[in-house]
């Protein structure tokens, strides 16, 4: 590929970071001892920090990096209902009543979310611009359709069909079979959400500490003793919330999490009307791959942000840039001439069935994490209840609580299998019907 894919300007850092940057935060000093420590500063600990901070606990919270380096500041800003497996799957594991309690809590952390950031004026972008679900076969589309019209009673959302010859409408390409638009679904600014998280969390006195690992935990008599890269601390009760970024200091959970990385650029500015011809209705997109590709326009409409999984092997982002933007031109041939300004990647977790967990773990530490690349609105909202729970308060309760937390055996947290699952999907992914 020409080298002229870089435009001048070209980081390999989140687009999202330029309108808000990695936050300086003031060194606070590491408490001898504290109600909660909390272990990661992203959506799910910083929603956390919030709720329980704002209750009367002391509450510390660590990341390793910059708050927001993991996931949350590098993710697309695609807020959906974001739970995997469909209400049929989930029947038939665990019988209508739970599956239906759980589909609920997707729709639950949607419009949660929504009621948040207003509630709390966060000023990151958040607007209701509806989702693409675009089909890659003719299957896939009939598969919508027939989503579209038998939802299951009680959990109906506004979801309409788009068919082929309609396509247009919403999005520049001729690729797609037709698509489903769910309504409801939103895009905001990963970086200034985060960014008004921290605000949040500082304002309710929790005390944030950045660049310092966490260790070791230990459980004692009264509570747990953390080792960190900044000396020793004591706490009554500990949150793990390290999502794709979970290390062996907690071996148990890093057994149920799978990271795989995903990838996004971001283009450089497009002339306005080659950008409104690609996503016309500034929706979010995605598509019906099992390795999907997931893209929308920047929070300005300038550019296009175009996202997935492009390697069976985590890689460097110069090399996935380069593979994004030859599926970017496949899809929409008119960018080719378009050149990349930011490349970046990150890890999300899956977990073994798909579903977001939270709960306590045998050792009375509190987990909340497995958003399978959908914890926009599932990890603040998962946070705040996992927090609830920890104040006894009833609305903390949620479907997912203490629901088994799978692994395999012999797994510790390498997903060695992870390239032959994507060849595999892949393989399917090409299959035309
Ligand atoms: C490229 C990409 C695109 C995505 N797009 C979307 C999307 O469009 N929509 C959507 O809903 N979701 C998306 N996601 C997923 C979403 O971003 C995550 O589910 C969500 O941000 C998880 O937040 P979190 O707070 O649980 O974890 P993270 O934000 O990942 O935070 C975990 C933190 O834990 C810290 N940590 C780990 N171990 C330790 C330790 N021992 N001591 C101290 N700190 C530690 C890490 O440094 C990290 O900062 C995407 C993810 C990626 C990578």
């Amino acid at each position: 590929m020409r080298d002229s894919i870089w435009a001048p300007d070209y980081k390999a850092e989140p687009y999202w970071w330029t309108a808000a940057p990695r936050p300086v935060l003031a060194p606070a000093p590491l408490p001898d001892q504290c109600d909660v420590a909390i272990v990661g500063g992203g959506f799910t600990g910083l929603a956390a920090a919030i709720e329980l901070a704002r209750n009367g606990r002391m509450v510390a919270l660590m990341d390793a990096e910059d708050a927001g380096w993991g996931c949350s500041t590098r993710n697309g800003g695609q807020v959906s209902s974001s739970i995997k497996p469909s209400f049929a799957e989930l029947r038939r594991r665990h019988g209508a009543q739970v599956a239906f309690r759980i589909r609920s809590e997707g729709l639950n952390a949607l419009a949660w979310i929504g009621h948040f950031i207003e509630r709390e004026g966060i000023d990151c972008d958040f607007a209701r611009t509806g989702r693409l679900h675009a089909a890659h076969t003719p299957s896939a589309y009939h598969a919508l359709v027939r989503e579209a019209e038998n939802q299951p009673k009680g959990l109906e959302i506004d979801a309409h069909v788009v068919p082929r010859a309609e396509l247009r409408d919403e999005i520049g390409t001729d690729l797609y079979c037709g698509g489903l638009v769910y309504a409801a679904h939103a895009l905001l600014h990963p970086g200034k959400f985060h960014r008004g998280l921290v605000q949040k969390a500082q304002e309710a006195g929790a005390s944030l500490i950045t660049h310092c690992a966490v260790t070791v935990i230990d459980r004692d008599a009264t509570g747990f003793r953390l080792r960190t890269s900044r000396g020793v601390m004591r706490a009554r009760e500990v949150i793990v919330a390290t999502n794709g970024y979970t290390t062996p200091v907690t071996p148990s959970l890093r057994r149920r999490i799978i990271p795989i990385g995903s990838y996004i650029i971001a283009t450089e500015p497009l002339p306005a009307d080659l950008a409104k011809q690609l996503i016309p209705k500034n929706r979010a997109v995605s598509d019906t791959r099992k390795v999907i590709f997931y893209y929308r326009l920047s929070e300005d409409r300038q550019r296009l942000l175009f996202g997935g999984r492009v390697a069976a092997k985590e890689t460097d982002p110069k090399i996935s840039a380069r593979r994004l933007h030859r599926q970017m031109t496949r899809i929409f041939p008119q960018l080719a001439p378009i050149r990349i300004s930011r490349s970046w990647g990150g890890f999300i977790a899956y977990t073994f069935d798909a579903l977001p967990h939270l709960g306590r773990q045998a050792d009375g530490m509190h987990y909340c994490m497995g958003y399978c690349g959908s914890g926009v609105s599932l990890a603040p909202y998962f946070g705040t209840r996992l927090a609830q729970q920890l104040l006894g308060k009833p609305e903390g309760h949620t479907a997912l609580d203490g629901l088994a937390f799978q692994t395999r055996p012999f797994y510790t947290g390498k997903p060695w299998f992870l390239p032959a699952a994507i060849a595999y999907y892949r393989l399917r992914d090409r299959w035309p019907f």
